[in-house]
């Protein structure tokens, strides 16, 4: 009895035993599988990074706002909002997040540091105006006219308007070379309709610039500028989309958002053109 009672407490104390043990080994597998399961999300640079992005939470919403209502001034007129040069934007930045996302306030706090402005990744005046002068600053330096030598006259069929005078058809050798390889690159790239990235206007001598202002007087537009850089002949007025050369903002909101205009900012620079911000389809050979 005594010897059946005791082996029963025993029985009694192993299995105590062995329910800590237990207990201690479900603590211990629960412990494992917290960690293995915490040990990936920790250390990829998605989650590292989430914690920077919440904290341009507050950016991203002040962008969401100036992209449509940040009031400018470019060439003497008022300009409104940034959202017609996302594109741009994104390119310079190194980005692909759009650009009310906390991702695109992080990326452009990483410019603003670089360009020493305040690094709060809002894209107010300031950094904008610092953005635009940086995309200025990449433009034809030299803009002394073409002599006839440096211009050749090229096939109606890289033209816009296959119509267009011969006078009218004329680019720097170099400008044309390249854009020739460019629009072969886009080919392979894009499926276009053939309209898309031909020549809408190069060459265009002092004279007949001349004209054209007269024609329109009160044109203070950049395309009829007294010192036009398309007297180089390495400025190509490229179709992007819409009407060709229209600097309202409802025909640059198409054009900015053609498959053909994203392409020329994501690859042109390769071929050794540059964008004229303001006009989408003004791009000058800088090489
Ligand atoms: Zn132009």
């Amino acid at each position: 009895m005594h010897l059946s009672l005791g082996r029963r407490f025993v029985g009694a104390l192993d299995d105590m035993k062995n329910v800590r043990i237990h207990i201690t080994i479900i603590v211990a597998a629960l412990a494992v599988v917290a960690a293995v399961m915490s040990f990936p999300a920790r250390s990829s640079p998605a989650q590292a990074l989430r914690p920077k992005a919440d904290a341009f939470a507050a950016a991203a919403a002040r962008n969401t706002t100036l992209r449509n209502e940040l009031n400018w001034t470019f060439g003497g007129k008022q300009q409104r909002g940034w959202y017609l040069y996302d594109s741009l934007i994104g390119k310079t930045l190194n980005t692909q997040h759009d650009t009310t996302t906390s991702d695109f306030a992080a990326a452009l706090a990483v410019w603003q540091k670089k360009t020493r402005l305040s690094a709060d990744g809002v894209l107010d005046e300031n950094s904008l105006m610092r953005m635009i002068s940086q995309w200025q600053s990449t433009r034809l330096k030299n803009r002394t006219p073409a002599t006839p030598d440096q211009l050749l006259t090229v096939p109606p069929a890289d033209f816009y308007d296959p119509g267009r005078a011969a006078e009218l058809r004329q680019v720097e050798r170099n400008t044309y070379a390249a854009y020739k390889e460019m629009i072969a690159a886009a080919d392979k790239d894009l499926k276009l309709s053939p309209k898309y990235l031909k020549i809408v206007s190069a060459f265009r001598s002092r004279e007949y610039q001349d004209q054209l202002r007269q024609r329109s007087p009160n044109s203070g537009s950049a395309g009829l500028a007294v010192n036009s850089p398309h007297f180089t002949g390495r400025a190509l007025d490229i179709y992007v989309g819409g009407d060709p050369v229209d600097t309202k903002d409802s025909n640059r909101a198409i054009q900015v958002n053609t498959p053909a205009y994203r392409w020329l900012v994501r690859n042109a620079e390769r071929f050794g053109f540059r964008p004229y911000f303001y006009e989408p389809w003004h791009w000058e050979y800088v090489r």
